[in-house]
C-alpha cells in the first residue's frame, strides 16, 4: 500500500466536509457518538435521525453524501480490484491454513471457524490477535487487536507464548490487544458498536475477534418459538461486524461451536445444527474437526472465491503451526 492511500484510509477528513452539515449540525452529530465520515456512512438515516433529532430526510442526504465520500456506493469493477489488491492478510502461523485461506485471514470480512469444543477455535483466535502485530513481511499487519470474549476462555498466558514463540515482546504483545469480556448477547452487541468507536480512535486496529459469536444468543433464545428474535439480533450483530470490517479494514474473526451428530454425514449434519450464522454476510467458514493428538482439519466451505479443500494444521505448545 503507497503512503498516499494508507493515509486516505487512515485519516479520514472531516465531518463538515459533508454537503448539509454545517457547524450546528456536526455538534449534533457529534454529541451523538456520528464523530466521522466512517461512522455516519454506516449507520442508517433513521438511526442518526433518533440519536440526533436531525430530520430523517437531512440524515439520508447526509448518509448518503458520506457513503459516496467512502466510495461505497457503485463504482467501476476495476476500483473494486484495486481495492481487492489492497486486502490485508494475517497469518495463521500454519502455512497450509493460510493457503487454504487464500493467504491468511483477510481484512474487509468475517471469517467463521466452526467446530466441536477442543477443535481450536480460541487458539486460532489468539494466535491471530498475536500475528495481527507483526510486520508485513513475517504476515501480520503491524496492527492491534480486539478481542470480544463471551465465553471467559482468552488467556493472556498464552498470548504471551505465542508472542514469544514469533519473537514478540509479550508484553507488548498484550498491550496491543484490548479485550473486553461480554456477559450476555445485549452487552456483545454493544461491545460491538463500542469496538467501532474503539477503532476510530486508535486507528491502527486491524482484527476484531468475537470468540464464540453464538454462545450467548443460542443461550439466551433457545426453542424454536426464539428463534426468530434470536436470529434478528444475531443478523444486527453480524452486520455491525460486517460493516466494521469493510468500512475499517478490519479482519473480523468469530468462531461458532457445532456438535457434530454421528447420524448424518458430517457437512450436512454440521450446517443442520448450528445454522448458517453467516448465510447473510459476506465472508468465509471454516470448519474444524480434530483428527489425532493435537491435529485438526480445516475445511473451508462457502468461501466467496477460493476453491473448497481440505488442510491439517497442529495446535502446539507455541501456537497454531504446520504438522
Ligand atoms: P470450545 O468450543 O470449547 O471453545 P475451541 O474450539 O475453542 O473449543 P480451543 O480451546 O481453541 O478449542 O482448543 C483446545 C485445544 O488446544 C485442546 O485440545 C488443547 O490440547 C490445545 N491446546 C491448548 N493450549 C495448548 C498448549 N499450550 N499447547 C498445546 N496445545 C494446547
Ligand atoms: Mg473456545
Amino acid at each position: 500500500m503507497s503512503a498516499k492511500t494508507k493515509k486516505a484510509i487512515k485519516r479520514p477528513r472531516k465531518i463538515t466536509d459533508l454537503p448539509g452539515v454545517g457547524p450546528a449540525t456536526a455538534e449534533k452529530l457529534s454529541q451523538a457518538g456520528y464523530t466521522s465520515i466512517e461512522a455516519i456512512a454506516v449507520a442508517s438515516p433513521h438511526e442518526i435521525a433518533e440519536a440526533t433529532g436531525i430530520s430523517e430526510t437531512m440524515a439520508r442526504k447526509i448518509v448518503v453524501a458520506a457513503r459516496e465520500t467512502l466510495n461505497l456506493g457503485f463504482k467501476t469493477a476495476d476500483i473494486v480490484y484495486e481495492e481487492r489488491l489492497r486486502v490485508g492478510r494475517i497469518t495463521t502461523g500454519s502455512k497450509n491454513l493460510d493457503r487454504l485461506l487464500g493467504g491468511g485471514v483477510e481484512t474487509k470480512t468475517i471469517t467463521e471457524f466452526y467446530g466441536e469444543f477442543g477443535t481450536g477455535k480460541t487458539q486460532i483466535c489468539h494466535q491471530l490477535a498475536v500475528n495481527v502485530q507483526l510486520p508485513k513481511e513475517k504476515g501480520g499487519l503491524n496492527g492491534k487487536a480486539i478481542y470480544i470474549d463471551t465465553e471467559g476462555t482468552f488467556r493472556p498466558e498464552r498470548i504471551m507464548a505465542m508472542a514469544k514463540a514469533v519473537g514478540l515482546n509479550p508484553r507488548e504483545a498484550l498491550k496491543n490487544i484490548i479485550y473486553a469480556r461480554a456477559y450476555n448477547s445485549d452487552h456483545q452487541m454493544l461491545l460491538a458498536e463500542k469496538a467501532r468507536e474503539i477503532i476510530e480512535e486508535e486507528g491502527n486496529i486491524r482484527l476484531l475477534v468475537v470468540d464464540s459469536v453464538m454462545g450467548h444468543f443460542r443461550a439466551e433464545y433457545p426453542g424454536r418459538e426464539a428463534l426468530a428474535e434470536r436470529q434478528q439480533k444475531l443478523n444486527k450483530h453480524l452486520h455491525t461486524l460486517a460493516r466494521i470490517a469493510d468500512v475499517y479494514d478490519v479482519a473480523v474473526v468469530v468462531t461458532n461451536q457445532v456438535m457434530a451428530r454421528p447420524d448424518v454425514f458430517w457437512g450436512d449434519s454440521v450446517v443442520a445444527v448450528g445454522g448458517h450464522v453467516l448465510a447473510h454476510v459476506p465472508g468465509s467458514r471454516v470448519y474444524l474437526r480434530k483428527l489425532k493428538g493435537n491435529k485438526r482439519v480445516a475445511r473451508l466451505v462457502d468461501s466467496p472465491y477460493l476453491p473448497e479443500g481440505e488442510v491439517v494444521f497442529t495446535i502446539t505448545d507455541e501456537g497454531i503451526r504446520d504438522e
